[in-house]
């Protein structure tokens, strides 16, 4: 039986012509018949990719042979050789939409100012020794209502786009001399956001090596985050451990019930926004919606046509 894999990857190192990388990717992909999606900026290259596990691993071979990309780690998991609809593989400005694609400077040791790397027990003990110490939350807001880090600030942002804003607006002022650790789902967010960070005061900034996925690998719910961590595919969300530790920090937005599960507003056509929902408010169109009035509306329609007259 074919055993099915998924590799996730980013790396941070100069590229001359990006172009020929993405041709040279999109054939290797192609002719490993691996599927996924891949972006490449004159910063780096980012992507995930899933297939047939012997073709996965010829990839990595293959990848590491271009000599900027030796040194780049590959995340492995689970696949089930249906992850990805189709092979996509892009130029762009940047591998993570922050808007600083002048700003951001990349070497052959990866970003250039950007917060001190930690490793999960060097977080611990950076903490433990400091109580000045503030985690800085480099996500969309939306993410962190189901988990983050014990006492962290979110900032009020809904893309990556809206921190250079954010972190312009004063709102942190006060802790630009404080040390901040920022973090994000596998730390290439924050490979960015602690140089912007640093680029504008911020004095003792941060990143964690490997992000909240290896934090929690090692620590599950016994160390400083907290709750269900947001992931970008099917399952939208995923939990390091089930035991008493566990912190529940979701609720669905119209009962209040215990969720850490994203759904989508019943007003799809206008609405874009995901917010949790239990399964019963989400299975009754009446109250699958987000709260707004116009989206409140259409539910009440949708259940109203249900009704038998
Ligand atoms: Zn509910
Ligand atoms: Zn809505």
């Amino acid at each position: 039986m074919a055993v099915n894999k998924i590799l996730l990857y980013y790396y941070f190192t100069p590229i001359a012509d990006p172009e020929a990388i993405r041709l040279w990717q999109r054939d290797l992909c192609e002719s490993l018949g691996l599927k996924g999606r891949i972006l490449i900026s004159e910063h780096g290259i980012n992507g995930t990719v899933g297939g047939d596990l012997d073709a996965c691993k010829k990839y990595v071979r293959k990848t590491r042979e271009y000599p900027g990309f030796k040194k780049m780690e590959f995340k492995w998991s689970e696949g089930t050789g249906d992850d990805f609809p189709k092979l996509s593989v892009k130029v762009r400005d940047e591998i993570v939409a922050f808007g600083a694609a002048d700003e951001l400077k990349v070497g052959d040791e990866g970003v250039i100012g950007g917060g001190v790397h930690l490793k999960p027990e060097e977080v611990n003990e950076l903490v433990a020794n400091n109580p000045d110490v503030v985690f800085f939350d480099g996500r969309n807001a939306m993410e962190a209502q189901i988990g983050k880090f014990k006492d962290a600030i979110v900032p009020d942002v809904n893309t990556t786009h809206d921190f250079i804003k954010e972190i312009e607006s004063g709102k942190y002022d006060d802790i630009k001399d404080k040390p901040v650790i920022t973090y994000c789902t596998g730390g290439i967010r924050c490979e960015i956001l602690s140089s912007l960070m640093k680029n504008r005061g911020f004095k003792e900034v941060y990143q964690i090596d490997g992000g909240i996925v290896r934090y929690g690998e090692k620590y599950g719910n016994k160390g400083l985050w907290e709750g269900s961590l947001y992931v970008f595919d099917k399952r939208m969300h995923m939990e390091f451990a089930d035991d008493e530790d566990f912190k529940q920090l979701g609720h669905c937005i119209n009962c209040g019930a215990d969720t850490n599960k994203f759904e989508h507003c019943i007003n799809e056509d206008e609405c874009r926004k995901l917010v949790l929902m239990c399964k019963d408010c989400y299975d009754n169109p009446a109250t699958r919606h987000c709260g707004q009035d116009a989206c409140k509306e259409v539910a009440a329609k949708a259940a109203a046509e249900l009704k038998p007259v």
